[in-house]
């Protein structure tokens, strides 16, 4: 199984590198940081907390994400559920 949205990756620069966009404009805490690889939105991603933080990608049909953390170099398609290898 192969990732359909590669065309989608964009070469997108970093919308911040505070945080979380959404976060800093709600004065939310943020969780794991992720950013998109079509438009560069730093976002988190937790359905579960309180509030809410719906994922960039079911607002924007943008599935591809790479953490944002330091340290973590993974990608991640959410639309196929697969984790990409990508070389940056
Ligand atoms: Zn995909
Ligand atoms: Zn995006
Ligand atoms: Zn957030």
């Amino acid at each position: 199984m192969t990732c359909r949205h590669l065309d989608m990756i964009r070469d997108a620069v970093a919308s911040t590198t505070l945080g979380c966009e959404d976060c800093l404009r709600d004065g939310t805490a943020w969780v794991h940081l992720r950013e998109c690889l079509t438009c560069g939105h730093i976002g988190c991603c937790d359905q579960l907390a309180p509030p809410p933080r719906p994922c960039h990608w079911l607002k924007v049909d943008h599935p591809i994400v790479r953490s944002f953390e330091p340290g973590e170099d993974w990608a991640w398609c959410y639309a196929d559920e697969l984790s990409l290898m990508l070389d940056f």
